[in-house]
Formats: C-alpha cells, structure tokens, sequence
C-alpha cells in the first residue's frame, strides 16, 4: 500500500498517509482536505508552501505567548488572593 507524506495548507502540518482506493485523504490535526503531497527527498517546498508554513507557526507562536501570559495572569491572581 503506497505511503505518501502530504503537507496540509491549513495547519502546515505534516503527516503520512497510507492512500486506499479513492478515499481523499485530510489532515490528521485539523480534518482540512488541502492538501499538498510531498515528493520524495530532496524535498522541495515552493515558496508559498514556505509562507503557509510561517504564518502557522506565527500563529502558534502567537498563541503560546497568549498561553503563557494567561498563565502568569492567573499565577499573579492566586498569589494575590492567598498572599
Ligand atoms: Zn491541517
């Protein structure tokens, strides 16, 4: 059974996929069906593959530090309260 590696234009993650018949594969993180199958090593990423990837990352960035400061938030908060 052929294992192909896609990357999801959604999410820019990336994952294998076994393929059957002609079911349409879709991203195991976020369902999106948008998808861009990867050719074998060298890999080459198009420079909007590159974009997709960044701005995802941007986004994740974006929400560890919003994860975080939440976080601190509530640390101060409990402190304050007991202290
Ligand atoms: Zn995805």
């Amino acid at each position: 059974m052929p294992v192909f590696e896609y990357l999801c234009k959604e999410c820019a993650q990336e994952f294998e996929l076994l393929v059957r018949g002609s079911a349409a594969p879709s991203c195991p993180a976020c369902g999106g069906q948008e998808l861009e199958k990867l050719m074998s090593l060298p890999r080459v990423k198009s420079s909007a593959t590159r974009g997709v990837a960044m701005r995802a990352a941007k986004r994740r960035d974006a929400k560890q530090a919003r994860d975080r400061m939440h976080e601190r938030i509530r640390y101060e908060q409990s402190h304050d309260r007991h202290g």
